[in-house]
């Protein structure tokens, strides 16, 4: 968005409560690799030119990328600034931080989908002897106890952690709901190369059937590594991970309890995967991509008779449980009355009600592939031109208590 607006001339700052790319250096686990391929992460004036334009970047590599991004665009950060508070005023917006107040026209909601990390209510219940924590503070195994570790979600963040905990010798039981099941390399090339060439990942959030659905959908079940390999639950049950259904409630005593729609959940996701893998090849035949590899299927999910409804954890040797059920926006400072009753922002493609205020960086926010670092370049194209013509017609001329005519916050991309 920066890059954008600089390139019409509009004057801004970007406000960042950390240094450049903070969630990336503060929010994630130290082996994870970005799940998208390296040519994919294509930003305003940035295409991937090294060697490896299938491969996963690490997150040194992402924080690198984005901080010379912001390097070679010029991007104004303020950085160690946090926003404390935005409220409307006659002109504009008023921005509080803790490093002074900040007044400008518009402002760009830009400061993340994933700040904080769900888990369900009963998540509290977990008796003192089981260590609790989320996808968002796990790093790596060695914070772990040793024994047995109970892993919450099956979507990107749970089965890589699952994957990686079971391979320390700490036995991993994973509570799988709704997922999404995808093999990494399809008929020759990766499963992102097809989303992008389809046209899936640009499908406009005024053209979906049910946008709120779309917008809730787990990630796709897939992960970065250097062998490119598919990482569904067959592949962790190979390795010995035991598999349940969704948690549905914990007792002060460790008692967990699944539900009983294992089977349906991984029924449902083979069947979907199916749909997304014909889509993909009718669009192969109908655009001559014939000579590539042959249409393959991968065997249906192996679930096991009758899996467990129950578990009492501390008997079965649990003895961490890592939430990887989500993540949520923080609004908390959001002074400006544009929440939903689920404390989300209500936007029509990033644009609010607002006059002037915008949002970026949110699932599905005006295409699929707004989720992913790939979709903000479109999105910031889009909404800067919005925000270019509210400022025309407001009157753009500097205002001598205006020190900003946009203010963003904040530079997890620029
Ligand atoms: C575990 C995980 C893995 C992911 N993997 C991929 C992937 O492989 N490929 C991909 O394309 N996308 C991936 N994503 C999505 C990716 O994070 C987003 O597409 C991208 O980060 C969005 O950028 P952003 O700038 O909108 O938000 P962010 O990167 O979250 O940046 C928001 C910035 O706002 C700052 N901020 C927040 N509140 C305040 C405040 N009050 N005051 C000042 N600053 C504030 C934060 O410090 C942060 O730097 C992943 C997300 C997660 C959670």
């Amino acid at each position: 968005m920066s890059r954008c607006l600089a390139e019409r001339s509009i004057d801004h700052v970007v406000l960042e409560r950390g240094e450049v790319a903070h969630s990336w250096r503060t929010e994630r686990w130290d082996s994870l690799r970005l799940l998208t391929p390296n040519w994919q992460s294509r930003l305003p004036g940035f295409t991937y030119q090294g060697d490896d334009p299938d491969g996963y970047r690490t997150m040194p590599q992402v924080i690198a990328f984005i901080q010379s991004y912001a390097r070679a665009i010029s991007a104004p950060v303020q950085t160690h600034t946090e926003v404390t508070s935005v409220r409307s005023i006659d002109d504009g917006y008023l921005v509080q931080t803790n490093q002074g107040d900040w007044r400008c026209r518009t402002l760009v909601i830009a400061s993340g989908a994933c700040n904080i990390a769900l888990a369900p209510a009963f998540a509290s219940m977990v008796p003192a002897s089981i260590a609790s924590l989320t996808a968002q503070q796990y790093r790596n195994p060695s914070q772990l106890a040793e024994g047995g570790v109970l892993v919450i979600g099956a979507s990107a963040s749970g089965t890589q952690i699952a994957h990686e905990v079971q391979r320390s010798a700490r036995p991993v039981t994973l509570s799988v709901g709704e997922h999404i099941r995808a093999p990494r390399i399809y008929r020759g090339k990766d499963l992102q190369w097809w989303m992008d060439a389809t046209g899936l990942q640009d499908a406009r959030y005024d053209e979906i059937d049910d946008i709120s659905r779309a917008r809730n959908v787990p990630s796709l079940q897939l992960a970065g590594t250097p062998d490119r390999s598919t990482l569904d639950l067959n592949a962790l049950t190979d390795i010995g991970v035991k598999l349940v259904g969704r948690i549905v409630g914990m007792r002060e005593d460790g008692k967990a309890q699944f539900a009983g729609s294992l089977h349906n959940m991984c029924a449902m996701s083979d069947l979907k995967m199916g749909r997304l893998l014909d889509t993909i090849d009718t669009w192969a035949s109908e655009n001559g991509l014939s000579a590539i590899e042959p249409p393959s299927r991968l065997p249906p999910t192996k679930v096991e008779a009758s899996p467990p409804l129950g578990m009492d954890l501390v008997k079965h040797g649990i003895k961490t449980i890592i939430w990887a059920t989500g993540y949520r926006p923080d609004y908390s400072w959001l002074n400006v009355p544009v929440l939903d009753r689920k404390g989300m922002i209500r936007h029509d493609g990033g644009v609010t009600a607002t006059p002037g205020l915008y949002l970026m960086g949110a699932p599905f926010l005006r295409r699929r592939k707004s989720t992913l670092i790939d979709g903000a370049g479109d999105d910031a194209r889009d909404l800067s031109a919005h925000l270019a013509s509210y400022l025309d017609g407001s009157g753009r001329h500097p205002n001598s208590r205006i020190t900003a005519s946009t203010a963003m916050l904040s530079p997890g991309l620029a």
